[in-house]
């Protein structure tokens, strides 16, 4: 999987104090195989690695200190910028209703994901219909009516009738009739790309003139998943994309290309089956889970929702004042431990290799063996890691029975949430009050 190789690639430049050119030409040699072999588009990879090694000989002239991090802080903001920049909501109408308007391919999940929406919008008391304008299988509709009687949002079908157009006025003339904020189109996809499916959908674009067409793609699709986009996108100008099914084995190469391709902004992800789960897509926060230096943001909101507040504070307090250290970091895992659901909170860690999630669940073991190297460690090894050297992490990895690799990947995980811990307690104040819901 994309995110497991890069994050091997930076784990290695990571460990180094210095770094010379062949370091990273092997380094970006080795980036730029990982992102063909997960389906980049082959001109994307170019560009991006085109101007991180611009970047990176800038690091290397100036002598830098600790150039891996800053090659790792180069290729994470390029990262993002390939991915889109900046997180992009979906756009409201100041006239309500808002009109979405679905499409995609058959299969790639419209359906599925107009229902989540819906209940996200609900969720944020924003009234919502959905209208069945896919008439040509009888079980769409069923699908979507299952669907919208599952999350009590009402429906709006008509059975009596193939003419798409006519349908989804007269829904969205309901939802004006209720005063819903938003009424959400889905409509018929094809197995490929054909004449009569866009002409449909130009016809339909045209009569109800939605506010977004949101190209939901399949993103187990890989390359593929561009040149379908690019299809519709010619057809109908699409606002934005929603990429499904990345809870699976999906190679994530598809979703580092469409946004560099279209520069059509990705607004969220699906990551699962259930209506629940759709997740909103920040592109420096998938940057970082690329680059394996965890999600620190989102697994910062998701702590704040369920930490126990008094030992949060105590904590929060603690680290502002002396900064983080591995009581801390000890102290911090226990709780995310009482949280579960663990593994969730596990892939957001940095460093935490979203394959050994199997395990985790099956066994909590990875705890034991945390806590045991921490309790390994000496007092003052815990307030101050920098000074726990060689010969100091082989005594820690014989005192707690893990080998010295292990001990090495917590210290630098922990560094690197310390870093991360120190920005944002620099930057935002610490408050997290805007988390989003939902
Ligand atoms: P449509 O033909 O575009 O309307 O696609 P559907 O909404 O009917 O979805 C097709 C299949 O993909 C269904 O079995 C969905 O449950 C499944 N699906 C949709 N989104 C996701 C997702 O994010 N993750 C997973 N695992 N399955 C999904
Ligand atoms: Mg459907």
């Amino acid at each position: 999987e994309l995110t497991d190789k890069l994050g091997n690639v930076f784990a290695k430049l990571r460990g180094r104090g210095v770094l010379t050119e062949n370091d990273i030409k092997e380094g970006m040699r080795e980036v730029r195989r990982v992102l063909l072999e997960a389906d980049v588009n082959f001109a994307l990879t170019r560009e991006f690695l085109e101007r991180v090694e611009k970047q990176a000989v800038g690091v290397l002239q100036l002598k830098s200190i600790q150039p891996a991090q800053q090659l790792v802080k180069i290729v994470h903001d390029e990262l993002t910028a390939m991915l889109g920049e900046r997180r992009e909501g979906l756009k409201m109408s100041s006239v309500p209703p808002t009109i979405i308007m679905m499409v995609g391919l058959q299969g790639s999940g419209k359906t599925t994901t107009a229902g989540k929406l819906a209940r996200r919008l609900k969720l944020e008391a924003k009234s919502t219909r959905l209208v069945a304008a896919d008439v040509y299988r009888p079980a769409a509709i069923d699908q979507l009516e299952t669907l919208g009687k599952a999350l009590d949002v009402p429906v709006y079908a008509d059975r009596t009738t193939q003419d798409v157009v006519k349908i989804a006025k007269a829904g969205i003339e309901q939802g004006v009739r209720n005063r819903d904020r938003v009424v959400i189109v889905d409509t018929a996809g094809r197995l490929q790309i054909d004449a009569d499916m866009m002409d449909e959908l130009t016809r339909l674009k045209a009569a109800i003139k939605p506010d977004e067409i949101l190209f939901v793609a399949d993103g187990m699709t890989g390359q593929e998943a561009v040149k379908i986009a690019q299809g519709f996108n010619e057809a109908l100008d699409i606002t934005g994309v929603i990429l499904t099914k990345l809870d699976g084995d999906a190679r994530g190469g598809a979703a580092l290309s469409i946004y560099g391709v279209l520069k059509k902004p990705i607004k969220y992800i699906g990551v699962g089956e259930k209506p629940d789960a759709l997740e909103e897509f920040h592109p420096e926060r998938m940057a970082g889970r690329i680059l394996q230096m965890g999600d620190i943001v989102s697994l910062v909101e998701k702590a704040q929702e369920a930490f126990d507040e008094t030992e949060a504070k105590k904590l929060e307090k603690k680290v502002r004042k002396d900064g983080m250290d591995l009581e801390d970091f000890l102290s911090a895992m226990r709780q995310m431990q009482k949280l579960g659901p663990f593994e969730n909170l596990l892939k957001l860690l940095p460093g935490v290799n979203p394959k050994m999630l199997k395990d985790v669940k099956m066994d909590p073991k990875r705890m034991k063996h945390i806590e045991a190297i921490v309790l390994s460690m000496t007092p003052q090894e815990r307030k101050k890691p920098d000074i726990i050297n060689g010969s100091r992490r082989a005594r820690i990895a014989k005192g707690c029975g893990r080998p010295v690799n292990e001990v090495n990947r917590l210290l630098d995980q922990f560094r690197e949430m310390q870093k991360m811990m120190k920005k944002m307690g620099g930057g935002a104040g610490g408050k997290g009050g805007g988390m989003p819901r939902i």
